[in-house]
């Protein structure tokens, strides 16, 4: 085929519409709703379609731009916005989003001027940070925080989240996630106000899930990496009841010949500015592949082929070593790699990077 597209990402929709099917109908049985995370790429719309084809209960994205282009698809669902707002952004937050996640209650004091400006009424998930030390009030400060936002007009506190797993690493347990539980149970003691929503964090959740260990009370899970890649990041784990495979990224070699191992010359910095360093291995046959640092997250990629050997990268091109696996490649094939998370996430959004949807595979 001549002009196809290299590198690009492809995208099997019926994994990812099975593997939210498997997320939603294991958090409905346990009476909790899955949101699906649009983030991790870049809210592509048929992938955004695959999930609600699957049954996801909601969506939920960190960037504004993600949502408003979601609403301007037509897309109904409710829709949370997941990074905490910026002060200077909040008119666009309550015109787009149904919800957000925050941890500033002088935020939500603007969020709450910008509702009533604007005649709406806006969702507030207020984050406690249970340990991981990303976003979220600390406990003890809570229901001082709940305190004033259930004063504020035009916003319901909509109720309380948590994130695990993120900055800190910190490991999802019936303990922490927990808190919030306890902690909604002294909002109504205090306030009387019963809330709607505990939501227990994302993917590295579905640990517990699994194991029947989600504190009663958690009714809600962000789910973006499980639903994608089927691994659990946090965990070190793949999820075996989901997909592995729905994404693979596809580039072209555009030379194919053996090399030494070492470079020949003075050794100054490399192009990251590194002195590199190289052992003797003797003559190898090296592909250069038409991707390099400024299509995607070259660390984030990982070659389906385990004889492939990524060498290095430098902007525009990708050095493998296929020695192992000589009889497979020739000049204008294709290597295939698969992604972790932040691959996807720099994959996604790569205008450089073109989309190939398949549907049919199941
Ligand atoms: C990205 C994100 C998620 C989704 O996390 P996964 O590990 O991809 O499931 C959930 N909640 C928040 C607040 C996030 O920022």
């Amino acid at each position: 085929m001549s002009g196809q597209a290299s590198p690009y990402l492809e995208i099997d929709l019926a994994k990812i519409k099975y593997n939210t099917s498997q997320v939603v109908e294991r958090c409905h049985d346990r009476g909790i709703e899955a949101l699906g995370v649009t983030k991790g790429f870049s809210a592509l719309p048929r992938i955004v379609s695959a999930m609600i084809a699957g049954g996801i209960d909601g969506l939920a994205d960190a960037r504004m731009e993600n949502i408003i282009e979601l609403r301007k698809r037509g897309i109904d669902l409710p829709i949370t916005l997941l990074r905490i707002p910026r002060l200077s952004n909040v008119a666009r937050v309550v015109k787009y989003a149904d919800a957000s996640v925050n941890s500033e209650v002088s935020v939500v004091a603007a969020l709450s001027a910008a509702a009533l400006a604007a005649g709406k009424t806006h969702s507030v998930i207020l984050m406690i940070d249970v340990g991981d030390l990303r976003e979220g009030v600390l406990k003890e400060h809570a229901l001082g925080a709940v305190g004033c936002i259930l004063k504020l007009r035009g916003v319901r506190l909509a109720g309380l989240g948590t994130n695990v797993g993120c900055f800190g690493g910190v490991l999802p347990e019936p303990g922490n996630l927990n808190m919030i539980v306890e902690i909604g149970d002294a909002v109504y003691k205090h306030y009387g106000v019963k809330l709607d929503i505990l939501s227990g964090g994302g993917t590295s959740s579905l640990f517990l899930l699994e194991r029947g260990e989600i504190p009663p009370g958690i009714n809600q899970l962000r789910i973006g990496e499980g639903i994608l890649l089927g691994t659990d990041t946090t965990h070190n784990r793949v999820i075996s009841w989901l997909h592995q495979d729905s994404f693979r990224l596809l580039a072209e070699i555009i030379e194919l010949k053996s090399k030494p191992s070492v470079p020949i010359g003075n050794i100054g910095r490399d192009v990251l500015g590194n002195r590199p360093q190289f052992e003797d291995i003797g003559i190898r046959k090296r592909a250069i592949l038409s991707i390099g640092r400024q299509d995607a997250y070259i660390e984030g990629i990982v070659p389906i082929d385990d004889r492939v050997k990524i060498l290095g990268a430098s902007s525009d091109h990708l050095i493998v070593d296929i020695t192992d696996a000589n009889d497979q490649f020739k000049l204008g094939d294709n290597v295939a790699f698969s992604l972790t998370y932040f691959g996807l996430l720099s994959a996604s959004g790569s205008k450089y990077i073109a989309k190939v949807y398949r549907e049919d595979t199941r």
